[in-house]
């Protein structure tokens, strides 16, 4: 058997199975002749944009509510006669028919684009259909999830937030992609999600539709053409392992008994069952922006307060951390953000979009009220991309206005965490969004898979920042937790109880082997531990150097 491919492992487990390849957009070749029997080519033309409203006539059927309203509209967008109009008369000019159809649609895109803000969030659902219409004129795959009808691995060039609306998570057994780091979307959907991830993979891209491999998150290794005795190792190791690391149940405790919370993220999607049923004392980060995702405009305040309901009665009893509204940059939104910032990340996003749309934050935080108050969980609300403390107090004021009396931040941007004692005075708790702080602090972009390095939570930089916002913390008496990814490190969390943290909130696979190591450290091996990651040079040798003194959990 050939060398594995190798990446980073991001989402624990192991599978075997089927590629099925998400399609890139189709290109449409320059030199294409133009038709003999412009008649015949408008056919196919017409033949395409049919088929492919009838495709997504099939799919609106499947599904209710708004997904099935942004099909529906799909579906008119496909059939509008002024569109077959404008295909016939580029055909009727001597374009062939997938160069008339992507002109076409980008003709309607640019008279949607200047009809208003309303019209320009129908363009993404334009050029969709358009790409639909070409793949399907050039015979070739049709882009987005693949639907191979069997179980198979995800295999993407990477996914973007809005793919996770149609992953079937029943279908999919493993997902690898060639671009994305540990802090990348497709990581945090496939822990969510509970499968197996292995990101950054370059090798990815030799992966064919149909190729069978083995998935081996825990190595970060994808393996060609694996014999069954390949996969059995592989899977009862992991069994194995597994097994082991659920015999430790309850509350996050250090070994001479500290109490650390151990924490889910949850989106508030399908995984909430899961989640509810993980033995977590609560949820440390409600990502509420996916219920906004792929959507014309906001939900109603009813629909968001039923939805945050179920969440809070899904978690009664407990503690949920709900996050309020962040778009923006990774996470873009068509009603609110910004088109053609330069610097997306730099821009309006987080907190910030509520500078344009104060309403959208006032609006949350009273459905998130309403809902707190019919269910019995106990609901802490935080704001994202805090930079200073001013924003810090004006945030808390507004919640604590709308009925919500526990209100905090997330510390992602390095200026937070510097000035922490400011930000932490005028708020009731922080939470630390590692994989922004590592973006922000290393002017990293946190997708760029080649950055990876820099973007690694170990960086002694980072932990830093995490320690004086900890410190600042521990000084006024204030939460401060860490529901970045890098809280479910198990080598990691140790060291960030050590740094002083008191919370940890991960996807729910993370947390047997998160709980595992604090039990087998005391507070005084975990500060000894932060001490060692942070006199190290790099993320490579903190890791490396904690490693050789940890103890085995
Ligand atoms: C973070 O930035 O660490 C975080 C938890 O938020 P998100 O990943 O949703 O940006
Ligand atoms: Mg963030």
């Amino acid at each position: 058997m050939a060398d594995p491919l190798t990446g980073i492992g991001v989402s624990p487990g192991v599978a075997a199975g089927p590629v099925a390849r998400v399609a890139p957009p189709p290109q449409v070749p320059a030199d294409l002749p133009a038709p003999a029997d412009p008649a015949a080519e408008t056919a196919l033309a017409t033949a395409a944009l049919d088929g492919v409203a009838d495709d997504l006539e099939r799919r609106a059927a499947e599904v209710t509510g708004e997904s099935a309203q942004i099909l529906e509209a799909q579906v008119l967008m496909a059939r509008d006669p002024a569109l077959a109009d404008l295909v016939a008369g580029r055909i009727a000019a001597g374009a062939a028919a997938p160069v008339a159809v992507a002109a076409a649609f980008a003709e309607f895109r640019a008279l949607l684009a200047a009809a208003g803000p309303y019209m320009a969030e129908r363009v993404t659902d334009l050029d969709d259909l358009s790409n639909r219409a070409v793949a399907r004129l050039l015979d070739v795959p049709m882009p987005g999830i693949p639907d191979p009808g069997h179980p198979f691995v995800l295999v993407a060039t990477d996914l973007a937030p809005a793919d996770t609306v149609s992953l079937d998570a029943g279908r999919v057994l493993a997902i690898v992609t060639e671009l994305g780091g540990a802090t990348s979307h497709t990581a945090i959907l496939a822990k969510s999600l509970g499968l197996p991830a292995v990101v950054a993979c370059a090798g990815a891209a030799q992966l064919a539709d149909g190729e069978r491999v083995l998935v081996d998150a825990d190595a970060g290794t994808v393996l060609r053409a694996p014999d069954d005795a390949a996969v059995s190792r592989a899977t009862g190791e992991f069994a194995a392992r597994r097994q082991r690391l659920a015999r430790a149940t309850g509350p996050g405790r250090t070994a001479d008994g500290v109490p650390v919370q151990l924490l889910v993220n949850i989106g508030g999607g399908p995984e909430l069952p899961a989640a509810a049923a993980a033995d977590a004392e609560g949820v440390g980060l409600f990502r509420t922006e996916f219920l906004f995702l792929d959507r014309p405009e906001p939900p109603s305040a009813e629909e968001q307060e039923e939805s945050y309901a179920r969440v809070f009665e899904a978690f009664a009893g407990r503690k949920v951390v709900v996050r309020t509204l962040d778009a923006g940059a990774d996470k873009p939104l068509r009603f609110v953000t910004v088109p053609d910032e330069p610097n997306p990340a730099l821009g309006v996003r987080g907190l910030r979009t509520a500078r344009r749309h104060p309403e959208l934050l006032e609006d949350q935080l009273a459905a998130v009220a309403a809902a707190a108050a019919r269910t019995g969980a106990d609901v802490w609300v935080m704001a994202p991309m805090v930079s200073v403390a001013a924003e810090a107090r004006a945030f808390a004021r507004l919640a604590h206005a709308a009925g919500l009396p526990v209100a905090g931040v997330m510390v992602e941007v390095p200026a937070a965490a510097l000035r922490a004692r400011q930000v932490l005075a005028g708020c009731d708790f922080a939470s630390l969004g590692t994989n922004d702080l590592a973006q922000y602090a290393f002017a990293s972009d946190r997708l760029a898979g080649e950055l990876a390095d820099l973007l690694d939570p170990w960086q002694p930089g980072l932990l830093d920042l995490v320690g004086l916002t900890a410190g600042a913390g521990h000084d006024l008496g204030k939460q401060v937790g860490v529901c970045g990814e890098a809280a479910g490190d198990p080598l990691l969390a140790p060291v960030l109880v050590g740094l002083g943290v008191t919370s940890l909130s991960m996807a729910p696979v993370g947390l047997p082997a998160v709980r595992a190591a604090l039990a087998a450290h005391t507070l005084a091996e975990c500060r000894d531990l932060a001490e060692v990651a942070l006199v190290a040079d790099g993320a490579a040798e903190a890791r490396a150097a904690v490693r050789a003194v940890a103890h085995r959990s």
